[in-house]
């Protein structure tokens, strides 16, 4: 417990809207009880959302390849080069994904995937200007900045250089993957400090905010981090934002251990809890705080409103990382709207800038109910598309089989 005196200083702090010091979030984080901390959390959601109203997007999580050199150790998803289950998708397959997202009422495809040696920057340009010419006001939430950091070491160009070519070439925003816990102890323990430094993500972000895009950030919990290591990566991500002010959205979700070589054991449902509202005490400067329920199910997802959560994140179309590692939880547009209300908030659609776009769009018109998710590709399918063929390959094996 923290002395009385001590946490209701703290408190009123918070009440007052003041910013609270690494010291006082981690007395927090390891003596308030949950119960409390969910409380004051729920007070900064209600000062900074005060109409009630809880938001979603409707996209697409779409994994283009699961080819990766990267080789995290706690990832279920990536296969190496060569491996017979590796695969990249097709244009037109992804041609596909966008038609379905839209009848929908989808408006953006969050675009993410392994760091494929084969895939040189043009392939990412001329996919970006084909989706635009075909879906002109459909956005592409692309790329995490490992992936752009790949792309930055496969072509020997500078990260802003990438930037600007794939902002050229159709990006509209960067998603915040890849951060898992920006502290390099930790990286390195999880092979993820070659794909990223600490300092090397928070750059990519720097340098995306500086040219105009807005991104979201993100933390997964859970692996060999201390809870100290935790507040570190927040206040990293609170110094970038007082300079940037580019993060639109923080998102948390605890590491799921099946499956990877890493192994473990997955942090509780109060785990998750308290350090989501932790985040919404320490991530001051964040507007936007989203409910991970695709990691810990709708009934935590609707639990984590009353605990900083102003947004319930994205209606599942389509997922392949998360469940390679075990979790499948599925809720189209109807289940988070329930959800939603249930809870005693008013349901919005929105696009990644947190633009209103509507009500829920199943109340405006017909659309098909989406039960079960969507995989990037059916098990089995070792189909190679056909415009591979025009790229240079950088491994041996893709080399031969572009001959
Ligand atoms: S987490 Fe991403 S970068 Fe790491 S192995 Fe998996 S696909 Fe590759």
């Amino acid at each position: 417990m923290i002395p009385d005196s001590i946490e209701a200083r703290i408190e009123s702090k918070v009440r007052a809207g003041e910013r609270i010091d690494a010291d006082e979030a981690l007395q927090l984080y390891r003596r308030a009880p949950t119960a409390r901390l969910g409380r004051l959390a729920d007070i900064v959601r209600a000062r900074k959302h005060p109409d009630n109203v809880v938001t979603y997007i409707i996209d697409r999580n779409v994994n283009y390849t699961n080819v990766c050199v990267a080789k995290c150790n706690f990832c279920a998803f990536y296969r190496p080069v060569g491996s017979p289950d590796g695969y990249v998708l097709g244009f037109d397959e992804l041609f596909r994904k966008i038609d379905e997202t839209i009848a929908v009422g989808g408006v953006q495809l969050l675009l993410q995937g392994g760091h494929n040696p084969d895939l040189p920057l043009s392939w990412y340009e001329d996919l970006f200007r084909a989706v635009k010419t075909r879906y002109p006001s459909f956005k592409l939430h692309a790329l995490s900045p490992p992936e752009v950091i790949h792309l930055s070491r496969l072509s020997q160009l500078p990260v802003t250089d990438v930037i600007g070519r794939l902002i050229d070439a159709g990006l509209d925003s960067i998603p915040g993957g890849g951060a898992e816990i920006l502290v390099d102890r930790v990286r390195k323990l999880l092979h993820c400090y070659g794909k990223a430094t600490s300092d090397e993500w928070l750059d990519v972000m720097r340098r995306a905010h500086h040219a105009g895009l807005r991104t979201t950030a993100t933390m997964m919990y859970g692996t060999v981090e201390s809870d100290a290591e935790r507040l570190e990566h927040l206040l990293r991500l609170r110094a970038l934002q007082d300079e940037t002010r580019g993060f639109t959205a923080f998102i948390t979700w605890s590491y799921q251990p099946s499956n990877t070589e890493l192994g473990g054991v997955e942090a509780t449902g109060i785990d998750y809890l308290r350090t989501l509202a932790i985040a919404r005490l320490v991530l001051d400067n964040f507007d936007n705080l989203q409910a991970s329920w695709v990691t810990q199910g709708g009934k935590v997802g609707q639990l984590s409103l009353a605990f900083g959560a102003n947004d319930m994140g994205s209606v599942m179309i389509e997922e392949n990382v998360v469940r390679a590692a075990g979790a499948a939880y599925c809720m189209d547009e109807v289940e988070i709207v329930r959800n939603i209300e249930d809870a005693g908030f008013t349901p919005k659609r929105r696009n990644m800038h947190y633009e209103i776009l509507g009500d829920p769009i199943f109340r405006e018109r017909d659309v098909p109910r989406m039960l079960e998710l969507a995989t990037a590709r059916r098990d089995g399918d070792p189909s190679v598309p056909s415009e591979l063929r025009l790229y240079p390959a950088r491994s041996r094996t893709g080399k031969e089989a572009r001959q």
